[in-house]
């Protein structure tokens, strides 16, 4: 086998305890491999622990990819694939647009494969997953017959491991535009310059089962290409959608067009501005939908997080009717579900509105959360009935 990294006590103890992950100060100072190395990893009386994924430059040192000393090749490779793509066939429906391969919780530490009508979007965010590309996309090719396979690789986490920023359509031909539905609504979506690869892909069932509850006059804040906006506009009179981005309302508007919906109010404003506003104004709503940008991106910015979600939201039960649904989504990490709990609890105290949960809910299926990776579980999303 390959190059064998010894660990620490301590890092032996975090392994023990299932995270897939082990920080540099784990292991034994003086070792090291080339990045992207699949190495053995033991003990310090040399006990064969498993196989990982050897970072160079990364605070995440190892990232685990079996406890088995079995060789780490094209066939173990395409049994995972094939064990995510038949995950996506039971759990993915009425629609074209989901997540094939979702990083650690496929078994592909550092891996997205988003699939938008077959043609495949790849963010590689490991030197272990680059070196793989060749093969993987050999294996795609040979299981899900993409249309065609973008790399999205412009996120900064592929400077911390010294991988170089690139979008490029590697393979096939993507179509531009690129549309793709998503149960009753088609959307517009730009794979090169699209936030996440496209699409906030997470996001989906609960667009779709906010949807349900739709009526009357509909607030959708942060609305980015008009998502939720869209889907509630099925059922409701009229909705005002409200995103700071000139060129995401604009592809918006573009997709309000290709579904023939007409009574979206699509308004350039900063979320919190407009909230302020509408109440100095007396408007009211009778659904409002919460799904800003993380405002807790580290655990520093916690107190500053929990404040942005607290005023906006105290903010929003401000404008709902009596009887109005609140949808409100985390996408936080640093913010547990039940810290973001706390904070609704507090802004329905500020706002002296007694709030039902209707639902608690986290990303889609495709999305699945790793239970020993914490990491993996970051969208927290409440449906609220305001009395
Ligand atoms: N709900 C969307 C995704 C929202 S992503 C969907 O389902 O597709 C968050 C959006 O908030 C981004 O488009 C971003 O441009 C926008 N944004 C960030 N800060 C904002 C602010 N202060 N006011 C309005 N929009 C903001």
């Amino acid at each position: 086998m390959e190059k064998r990294i010894t660990i620490t006590k301590k890092g032996w103890r975090w392994w023990r305890s299932g995270h897939p992950w082990l920080y540099r100060d784990d292991l034994l100072p003086g070792q090291s491999a080339a990045p992207g190395d699949i190495v053995a990893v033991q003990d310090e009386q040399g006990r064969f622990l498993g196989q990982a994924l050897y970072s160079a430059t990364s605070r995440i040192a190892l990232r685990f990819l079996t406890g088995s000393p079995d060789p780490v090749d094209r066939v173990f490779w395409g049994a995972r694939l094939s064990r995510a793509v038949a995950y996506r066939r039971r759990v993915v429906q009425d629609t074209d647009a989901f997540r094939l391969v979702y990083a650690e919780a496929d078994g592909f530490p550092g891996l997205i494969v988003d699939s938008y009508n077959g043609n495949l979007v790849m963010q590689v965010h490991h030197p272990g997953m680059a070196r793989l590309l060749p093969d993987l996309v050999d294996l795609l090719h040979q299981q899900v017959q993409p249309a065609s396979i973008t790399l999205r690789n412009d996120s900064e986490v592929r400077r911390l491991e010294g991988l170089p920023l690139e979008v490029e359509v590697i393979s096939g031909h993507l179509p531009e535009p690129l549309i793709v539905r998503e149960g009753p609504v088609q959307f517009l979506v730009d794979v090169r310059q699209g936030q996440k690869t496209g699409l906030f892909l997470d996001q989906r069932e609960n667009r779709r089962d906010a949807s349900v509850w739709a009526q009357g006059d509909v607030l959708d804040c942060f609305s980015y290409q008009g998502g939720f906006a869209l889907h509630a506009a099925r059922l409701a009179r009229r909705v005002v959608a409200v995103e700071a981005s000139a060129f995401s309302l604009a592809v918006a508007q573009e997709n309000a067009r290709l579904n023939g919906v007409d009574k979206v109010e699509w308004v350039q404003a900063n979320c919190f501005d407009f909230l302020k506003e509408a109440q100095a104004a007396g408007q009211t709503f009778d659904m409002i939908i919460l799904d800003p940008p993380a405002f807790a991106k580290s655990r520093g910015d916690r107190p500053a997080g929990q404040k942005g979600y607290l005023d906006l939201n105290r903010r929003a039960l401000h404008l709902l009717k009596p009887g109005g649904i609140l949808i409100t989504c985390s996408c936080s990490y640093n913010l547990a579900a039940e810290a973001f709990l706390e904070v609704l609890r507090q802004a329905a105290r500020e706002s002296r509105r007694q709030v039902r949960l209707v639902e608690c809910r986290g990303a889609a299926r495709d999305h699945p959360v790793l239970l020993a990776l914490p990491e993996s579980s970051y969208l927290k999303c409440f449906f609220g009935m305001a009395l």
